[in-house]
């Protein structure tokens, strides 16, 4: 396996800068302090087939910021999306995809959990229960209900199910990579999945602890359980300077930034 994942956004829902905030990292010019909402892109390496069921581009949720990742990292193509949850800022760019259906030219493979699944379904019925005429096009999707791994492409794709305050989303585990976005707790079942992780995108807020996302103290206490040999965290909210931030962060660990690439997972 020769995975290639890019880090499209590492911020927090409302993103960093904030609306309306003059705070030292919102205000920061070093472009790591910068963040989008969260998102990420798997690729396998091998060339997709234009048809079939070759899978090359795996995103993970479609953020409110989905247009702007796509234009910034050079997306092209998605062959399948990974939802985590339903919250606002992991699906609000989900009208975005309609551009790779049309780049394409079919159907995009989307796969959650079924609440996940329920709430797109709610929140984008345009989608969903399309209108005879849709002007300016809809995006095109096959859902899938996640029930267990599951091959895609080759790869087989782990869910890991985490509680994100008391509501339960799924990380993914890909070969030793794994994403485990919007957490507060690692479920006793879920640690078994993670063994032998080697490299591990992390939930860390900030370091003041909230009901729904681990801090950083708290994300340091998995990444000490687990010992993979490289850890992201990443949904960072504007408290964390980046600098600063991994200046004080033991050898392995790092604050994600947008843009970043991890190779040869
Ligand atoms: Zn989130
Ligand atoms: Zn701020
Ligand atoms: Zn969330």
């Amino acid at each position: 396996m020769n995975l290639k994942v890019t880090l499209l956004g590492t911020g927090t829902s409302h993103g960093v800068p904030m609306i309306g905030c003059d705070c030292a990292v919102c205000r920061s010019t070093d472009p790591r302090d910068r963040r989008s909402r969260p998102s990420l892109l798997i690729e396998t390496g091998g060339a997709p087939a234009p048809f079939g069921d070759a899978v090359g581009s795996i995103l993970v949720d479609t953020s409110t910021d989905l247009r702007a990742q796509a234009l910034a990292r050079d997306v092209r193509r998605v062959d399948a999306i990974l939802f985590t949850h339903s919250h606002a800022d992991h699906v609000l760019g989900l009208d975005e995809v309609r551009r790779f259906n049309a780049l394409q030219r079919g159907p995009i493979a989307c796969y959650g959990d079924a609440r996940t699944l329920g709430d797109l379904r709610r929140m984008f019925d345009y989608i969903f229960t399309p209108p005879p005429v849709a002007g300016g096009g809809i995006p095109q999707l096959s859902p899938f209900t996640i029930l267990g791994p599951f091959v895609l492409g080759g790869l087989e794709v782990v869910p890991v199910p985490l509680l994100h305050g008391p509501r339960p989303v799924l990380g993914f585990r890909v070969g030793t990579f794994a994403y485990l976005t919007d957490c507060s707790r690692i479920p006793d079942a879920s640690w078994p999945l993670l063994q032998g992780v080697r490299t591990l995108v992390l939930d860390a807020l900030r370091d003041r602890p909230h009901p729904t996302h681990f801090s950083v103290a708290e994300a340091l206490a998995v990444v000490d359980r687990l010992r993979p040999e490289r850890t992201y965290f990443t949904h960072i909210a504007h408290d964390l300077p980046h600098a600063a931030t991994c200046a004080r962060l033991p050898d392995g660990v790092d604050l994600a930034y947008d843009g970043q690439v991890l190779e040869g997972l």
